[in-house]
């Protein structure tokens, strides 16, 4: 992918993103409504294929994180990102994604088995 495409695909996730969390936060009641029907799901489906790129293989080991450098033990940072995000219950922090410690000086992996 060259640069410029590579480029445009962000732009337009980001503003994808971002409209998204505006009509979240600011959208009327039926903007809302329309927004958990449609957007939950494709959310959803995006979050399922993700984390299929990301199942560990018969090494357990991501082969997406992993190189014959750097093998990442499962679960890999999309993992735990989606652990974050989707099951802890304090909710996502743009400062605590992936294999990094969190505020609290836990690994990820860490937070992982407390839940
Ligand atoms: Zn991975």
């Amino acid at each position: 992918m060259d640069e410029n495409l590579a480029a445009t695909l962000k732009a337009a996730v980001h503003e994808r993103l971002d409209y998204l969390d505006h009509l979240a936060v600011d959208g009327d009641e039926p903007s809302r409504a329309a927004l958990a029907e449609t957007e939950i799901t494709r959310l959803t489906s995006a979050w399922r294929v993700l984390l299929d790129l990301h199942a560990p293989d018969e090494h357990g080991r991501c082969p997406h994180c992993s190189s014959w450098r750097r093998p990442r033990r499962h679960p890999c940072s999309v993992w735990t990102t989606a652990h974050q995000h989707l099951i802890s219950a304090d909710g996502p922090s743009a400062h605590r994604t992936g294999r990094h410690a969190d505020a609290a000086g836990r690994s990820t992996v860490a937070v992982l088995g407390a839940s």
